[in-house]
């Protein structure tokens, strides 16, 4: 604490303006709410629900099973909500979040339709000064960025693009009505998480699909089905067991954190057979990973899994040129993300479906009827662009964020994010980040993440008023001590090594850094909570509206 005066504090429209009314955004209001704090809410898009309200893609489900990607903070909610199935489609997870937003009162505080253009630090009078795209100019004392870390998509950029005569549609922007696609020769454009959702969709209706496809992505049967009202009523029993032992583990589902885990390589070759092929029939990717947790650090226990899951590639698509491409060879399994899937490989077996390589033969060029690759021309009457977002920072560097002397976010953020826990960067007071880089996030069950970030700021900004505070910022030291223990935790696993969105790869020109926090979900917020329980050991705290 550098001073012991308490001067007036800076009259503001609000106390926090959150930006962003996904699963953070919604939650951070009602908790701040709950604390007696103001706030507003500016969301970009007509409706509540972020990834939920975008992503309306045919196919568009949750990887993490239903009962546990839900909000844990109400009782009586999770009491009362029915998931229909192991893992819900988008329109059952939109119906979830508008539905916490009318049970919690929340819309009367959430400005739609209204994108944060701008958030400036004012040094004098301790406050930020938000402008938006409808010309609004609010201030508050404290700005909560709630903008997701993937809800900035990668515009297509193929040349050509803008020739093509027949329609075109971005996974991550599908439009509110119906897109019928019956008839139609399709192209889809990418084969990570979302293509692989949207693919076996789309060869059902189409006349024919044919999916581009660059890299080979490893995929988990999903075992969806029908949730049994039985089933539901027994996990509901056991929700509190079942919620702290996702908050503990480490990927935030409800699997123990082995205490003293065994070397894949080290498992008799029998026995881990019968474990994945027992998981494989299960379903379900985070538990393969949980499973065997040093698969994504140890080359070769990595390569024994992968090597299983190559064979159940090639046991089920029936053309063996088409099941070599798609046998992932150009990274280790885990370190893009582990896809989940229903009937994926098993569209490929369809006589409607195509799958073009192209690591052998790049797209040359869209065109007017279809697109052209350095071996063919594929007549086309839609294009579906599945092809990823600018992950982490990309929504972020959006906004001219700008904090003490005017320094730039961007410009802060120029070598790749800096920030302390994931929660704040310094530079920025008394800004906070939900789930930003270099805290576990897209490394978890993200609501699991989102919970516990938006409970630790509700809870400091408690604190600091509690205590007269006016101000919290980073401190560079811990800052620069956490960067460095990020790095250190993914250079001891595969995965920096693989050009993914993890490491910004997918977007020309990101400096390549690794951004999620590989230590767990539990061990994370136990630090967290100490840092807490340390008068926030790492960060400024000050009674001046800014810290000396
Ligand atoms: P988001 O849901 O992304 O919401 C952020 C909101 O901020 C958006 O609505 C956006 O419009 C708004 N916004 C951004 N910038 C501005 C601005 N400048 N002004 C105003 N508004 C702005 N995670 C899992 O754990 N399990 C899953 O199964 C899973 N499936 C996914 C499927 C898809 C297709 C995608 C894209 C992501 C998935 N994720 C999944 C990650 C998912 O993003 C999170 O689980 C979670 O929904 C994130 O919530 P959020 O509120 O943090 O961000
Ligand atoms: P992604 O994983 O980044 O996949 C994008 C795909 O498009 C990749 O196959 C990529 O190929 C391809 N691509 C991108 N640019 C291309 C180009 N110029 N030419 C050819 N191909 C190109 O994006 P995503 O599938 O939207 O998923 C993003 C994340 O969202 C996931 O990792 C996951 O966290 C989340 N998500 C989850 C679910 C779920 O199951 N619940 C569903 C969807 C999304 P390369 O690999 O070669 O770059």
């Amino acid at each position: 604490m550098n001073d012991s005066r308490s001067p007036p504090q800076p009259v503001t429209d609000f106390d926090a303006v959150i930006v962003g009314a996904g699963f953070a955004g919604l939650y951070m209001l009602h908790k701040l709410r709950e604390a007696g704090f103001s706030a507003r809410v500016f969301e970009a898009g007509t409706g509540v629900g972020g990834t939920w309200y975008w992503n309306r893609y045919p196919g568009a489900r949750c990887d993490i099973e239903s009962v546990d990607y839900s909000y844990s903070f109400s009782p009586e909610l999770e009491q009362e909500w029915q998931w229909s199935e192991r893992y819900p489609r988008q329109p059952e997870i939109l119906a979830y979040l508008n539905h916490v937003a009318d049970r919690f009162d929340l819309r009367r505080d959430i400005h739609l339709e209204t994108r944060v253009t701008a958030a400036h630090f004012d040094e004098s009078a301790g406050l930020w000064r938000i402008e938006t795209d409808r010309g609004q100019r609010v201030t508050a004392r404290y700005c909560v960025m709630a903008t997701g870390c993937l809800s900035l998509p990668k515009r297509p950029d193929f040349p050509g693009v803008d020739q093509f005569a027949g329609d075109w549609y971005l996974t991550a922007a599908w439009p509110k009505q119906d897109v019928d696609l019956t008839g139609k020769r399709v192209g889809v454009i990418g084969t990570g998480s979302t293509a692989i959702q949207v693919i076996p969709q789309v060869a059902r209706q189409a006349a024919h699909l044919t999916v581009f496809q660059r890299t080979a992505n490893f995929s988990v049967p999903a075992r969806n089905g029908p949730l049994p009202q039985s089933d539901q009523q027994r996990i509901k029993a056991q929700y509190p067991s079942r919620r702290q032992l996702s908050r503990e583990s480490l990927f935030g589902v409800p699997v123990a954190m082995p205490a003293a885990p065994r070397r894949t390589r080290d498992i008799p070759p029998d026995e881990l057979r019968q474990t994945l092929e027992t998981l494989w029939a299960q379903g379900g990717a985070m538990s393969l990973l949980a499973a065997a947790p040093d698969v994504i650090a140890d080359a070769e226990a990595n390569t024994l899994v992968a090597d299983f899951v190559r064979e159940k590639i090639r046991a089920t698509v029936k053309d063996p040129k088409v099941s070599a491409m798609l046998c992932p060879t150009t990274h280790p399994l885990g370190t893009k993300r582990l896809c989940l899937d229903t009937e994926y490989y098993e569209t490929y077996n369809r006589d409607n479906v195509t799958l073009v390589d192209l690591r052998a033969t790049p797209i040359e060029q869209i065109t007017e009827h279809g697109l052209r690759t350095s071996a063919a021309e594929y007549p086309l009457d839609v294009l579906i662009f599945a092809t990823g977002f600018d992950a982490m920072t990309g929504a972020l560097n959006s906004i001219d964020i700008r904090g003490r002397d005017g320094l730039a976010l961007k410009q802060a953020w120029a070598g790749g994010p800096q920030t302390y826990l994931g929660l704040a960067s310094a530079g920025f007071p008394n800004m906070f980040l939900i789930t930003g880089p270099q805290s576990p996030s897209v490394f978890s069950n993200m609501v699991v993440s989102i919970e516990q970030h938006v409970e630790w700021i509700a809870g400091c900004l408690a604190y600091l008023r509690e205590h007269d505070l006016a101000c919290i910022e980073a401190n560079p030291q811990a800052q620069a001590g956490w960067v460095a223990h990020v790095a250190d935790v993914a250079n001891s696993t595969l995965l920096p090594q693989t050009d993914s969105w993890y490491v910004g790869a997918n977007v020309p020109g990101k400096p390549r850094v690794f951004t999620p926090y590989l230590g767990g979900v539990g061990p994370y917020r136990q630090h967290c909570q100490q840092v807490a329980a340390k008068g926030y050991e790492g960060f400024e705290l000050s009674r001046q509206p800014v810290a000396a």
